[in-house]
C-alpha cells in the first residue's frame, strides 16, 4: 500500500549568506517521503527566495495535491507543478524506483579569492583538470580582469569558470576583456552571463573570443538548447528548472550539440545536494558540478555531504505537516 509524508524543515545558515537583496538567515523547505509498502524514498522541495517564482506556501499546496494524485494512482504531469515541486517529487520517485545510481560526484571547482597560495594547495588536491572559479561583476571590471589574468599567468595549467550574473553593461564587459591577455582567453572555460541581455553576451563573446555559458537564460520563457557561436555550456539548477526528466532532457540536448551541462545547486540542504551529486555523476560524468554550497549552512539534513563536519538534523525530529 502506498503512503506519503511531508516534513517541513528550517535550517540555520551561516551569517554571511546574502541572496541578491536579502540576508538568508535560515533555509526553509519541505521533504516529501513516498513509500510503496516495501521501499521508502525522499525528495526535497525548497523554493529559493529571490530566485524561485513560487513561495514555500504555493509549493506546499502543489506538493500536497500532487502527492494525493500519486496516492490515488492518477497519471502525473510533474512539470505542470511549480519547478521546486516537480524536482523534489521526481527525485523521490526516481529513488523509489531505484533509478538514481548511488555514486556521486562531490568534486568542486575551488573559488579564487584572496591568497593564490591557498588556491594552489586546493588545486593540487584535485584529480584531473585544474578548474577554479571566480565571481566577477561585483567590483570594477578592470580589477576583475586583472585578477583573472594574474591567476592564469601564475598557474599555467589552470582553467577558469567565471560568473557575472548578467552584471555588466557592454562597456564594462569590454573593459574586463581588455585586461585579459588574448593568449589566456581560451583558458576561460566559460563566463556565465556577462551582460544584461543574452544578445549582448553573444556579441561580447564574438568580439573577445571568450566562451560564455547560459544560467539565468536557461530559465527564461521559451529557452531552447541550440548551437550559438561562443556558447559552450548551460548551467542547470534543478530546483528552479523542474523535474529530473526535464533536466536530463536539457543535459542530453546540450551534449548532442557538443556543449557542457553543469548541474548546480539552488542552496538545497544536504539531502537534495547529495542527490544532485549523484545525478551529476550519472548524467554529466565529465563535468565538475556547481554543488559546493554545503558550507553556507550551519546544519545538514538527513544525509551527510562527504567530509562535511556540520551536525546532521534527522527527519524524525522535523514537523510532519501532512500524512496519508
Ligand atoms: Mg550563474
Amino acid at each position: 500500500m502506498k503512503t506519503a509524508k511531508i516534513y517541513q524543515y528550517q535550517l540555520p545558515m551561516d551569517s554571511g549568506v546574502i541572496l541578491r537583496e536579502q540576508r538568508l538567515q535560515q533555509r526553509d523547505g519541505l521533504v516529501i517521503e513516498l513509500s510503496d509498502g516495501i521501499h521508502t524514498a525522499r525528495g526535497e522541495v525548497a523554493p529559493l527566495p529571490e530566485f524561485s517564482q513560487e513561495t514555500l506556501e504555493q509549493a506546499r499546496e502543489d506538493l500536497i495535491s500532487l502527492t494525493q494524485s500519486w496516492l490515488n494512482n492518477e497519471e502525473l504531469d510533474l512539470d505542470s507543478n511549480c519547478p521546486s515541486v516537480a524536482f523534489g517529487f521526481s527525485m523521490a520517485l526516481l529513488e523509489l524506483e531505484k533509478q538514481l545510481p548511488q555514486e556521486g560526484n562531490y568534486q568542486a571547482a575551488p573559488l579564487c579569492s584572496g591568497d593564490p597560495d591557498d588556491l594552489v594547495v586546493k588545486l593540487n588536491e584535485m584529480s584531473g583538470k585544474k578548474i577554479a572559479k571566480i565571481k566577477v561583476g561585483l567590483y570594477e571590471p578592470i580589477r576583475d580582469g586583472m585578477v583573472v589574468n594574474m591567476f592564469l599567468e601564475l598557474i599555467s595549467d589552470l582553467s577558469l569558470r567565471l560568473d557575472a550574473n548578467r552584471g555588466w553593461t557592454t562597456k564594462k564587459a569590454e573593459q574586463f576583456a581588455n585586461y585579459v591577455h588574448p593568449q589566456f582567453r581560451s583558458r576561460i572555460e566559460f563566463l556565465e552571463e556577462p551582460c544584461t541581455t543574452p544578445e549582448e553576451s553573444l556579441a561580447f563573446s564574438k568580439a573577445t573570443n571568450i566562451a560564455i555559458a547560459w544560467d539565468e537564460t536557461v530559465r527564461d520563457d521559451g529557452f531552447t538548447v541550440e548551437t550559438q557561436e561562443g556558447v559552450t555550456a548551460i548551467v542547470i539548477k534543478p530546483t528552479l528548472v523542474g523535474s529530473v526528466e526535464k533536466c536530463i532532457s536539457l543535459i542530453e540536448q546540450a551534449h548532442q550539440l557538443g556543449m557542457q551541462a553543469v548541474i548546480s545547486s539552488s542552496i538545497e540542504s544536504s539531502l537534495a545536494l547529495t542527490q544532485l551529486a549523484r545525478l551529476a555523476a550519472w548524467k554529466t560524468p565529465e563535468t565538475i558540478p556547481g554543488l559546493d554550497t554545503i558550507d553556507l549552512f550551519k546544519m545538514q539534513l538527513d544525509t551527510s555531504w562527504p567530509n562535511c563536519d556540520l551536525p546532521v538534523a534527522q527527519l524524525a525530529d522535523l514537523e510532519v505537516i501532512w500524512e496519508n
